[in-house]
């Protein structure tokens, strides 16, 4: 057993409490890892506010982090201690029928599938005062050791800098793959992104990418122009400067709207507006962001008639075990940017701070 330090989210609405834990060895298939760096999601918040599907407290969260494999349970045979690992919010089991399908990244171990609050034997690896800690997604990277099932480790690169490519487990690869994965932009079209978080700045990078020569960043924060401007936006816009709807805007500023738009917040109205400012016969427009679990939308099914296809993506649309590392090695030949999506580095006893500094857009 590791003594080691870990966030824990004793209820609902609590803020995080950073408390020494015991992180028990890892049984069979599973791989106990040293987490080294880990980056903060706007899905964290959503779970610490209790509005993420079937997430039981007390908890540790984190999922988009980076480590090193500190030992090994009976039958793993990818890994082995030492290895430089990225845990993946969407394991690869490489049997079920959504792993066979080339199509789907979806695997059938997934959370949404079948929660992953406990490992696959329904029972925890974490306690705390004597009481059983909840995994979350089976990653709880929120704490300096975890234990994770071998189909949710990719390993990567073994010079790959952990603090940089923690963000390779989450917010880059998801809207990075929302472009060049779920929308298949094309060379020569017209986008918009809505919200310039981790998430939004990497869709603008996919679509840049993807040769579109018109990228159109919408954000009510003015602070994020700057970097989405550096990372490929031709064009920035506040919803607050206009009188009229933000679909109109878009709408006109294209003449038929954009064709591909991307919905990067997690609000119903941004994801009525996203849908609505793509063309109304060939536009696609991907949801990226995560409403309240439970929640609903509505919206006027005319707007699909016309023929506008509307999809959703989860991490991007890769098939994680097999991309990630695929992904971290491009990064390492400089092709991505993603190192301007850090903005600060805080150690473990100030993971309440990072969470404020997301909440505030900074
Ligand atoms: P973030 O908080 O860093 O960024 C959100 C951005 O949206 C901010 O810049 C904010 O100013 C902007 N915003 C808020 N309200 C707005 C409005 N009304 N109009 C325009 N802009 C607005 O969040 P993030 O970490 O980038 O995550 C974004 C969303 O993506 C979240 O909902 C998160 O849960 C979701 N997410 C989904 C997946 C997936 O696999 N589908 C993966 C990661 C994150
Ligand atoms: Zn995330
Ligand atoms: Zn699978």
């Amino acid at each position: 057993v590791i003594r080691c330090r870990a966030a824990v989210a004793w209820a609902v609405g609590k803020p995080l409490s950073v408390e020494e834990v015991e992180v028990a060895p890892p049984k069979a298939g599973e791989v106990r890892v040293k987490i080294v760096a880990t980056g903060i999601c706007h899905t964290e918040k959503h779970v610490l506010e209790g509005s993420f599907p079937n997430v039981h407290f007390p908890v540790i969260p984190g999922h988009e982090g980076a480590g090193i494999v500190e030992s090994i349970g009976e039958g793993v045979t990818s890994l082995k201690p030492g290895d430089k690992v990225i845990p993946l919010c969407i394991p690869q089991c490489g049997e079920c029928t959504f792993c066979l399908n080339p199509e789907s990244n979806f695997c059938l171990k997934s959370h949404l599938y079948e929660p992953q609050n406990l490992m696959p034997d329904k029972t925890s690896r974490f306690t705390c005062k004597g009481k059983q800690i909840h995994h979350f997604l089976w990653l709880s990277t929120f704490a300096e050791y975890t234990v994770i099932p071998e189909c949710a480790l990719a390993k990567i690169d073994a010079a790959a800098p952990l603090e940089k490519v923690c963000l390779f487990g989450c917010g880059f690869p998801t809207g990075y793959g929302a472009a060049i994965n779920t929308a298949k932009v094309k060379p020569g079209s017209t986008c918009a992104v809505f919200g310039l978080g981790g998430v939004g700045l990497s869709a603008v990078m996919g679509c840049k990418a993807a040769g579109a020569s018109r990228i159109i960043a919408v954000d009510i924060n003015k602070d994020k122009f700057a970097k989405a401007k550096e990372l490929g936006a031709t064009d920035c816009i506040c919803p607050h400067d206009f009188k009229k709807p933000i679909q109109e805007v878009l709408t006109e500023m294209t003449g038929h709207g954009v064709d591909y738009s991307f919905e990067v917040i997690g609000r119903a109205d941004t994801m009525t507006a996203a849908l609505a400012s793509c063309n109304m016969s060939t536009g696609v427009c991907v949801m990226v962001g995560v409403l309240d679990s439970g929640s609903a939308i509505s919206v006027d099914p005319i707007l699909l008639l016309s023929g506008r296809t509307w999809k959703g993506t989860l991490l991007g649309g890769w098939k994680t075990r097999e991309s990630i590392p695929k992904l971290v090695s491009s990064y390492m030949e400089k092709k991505f940017k993603s190192d301007l999506l850090i903005t600060h580095t805080l150690p473990i006893a100030k993971v309440n701070e990072g969470i404020e500094l997301l909440c505030a857009g900074k």
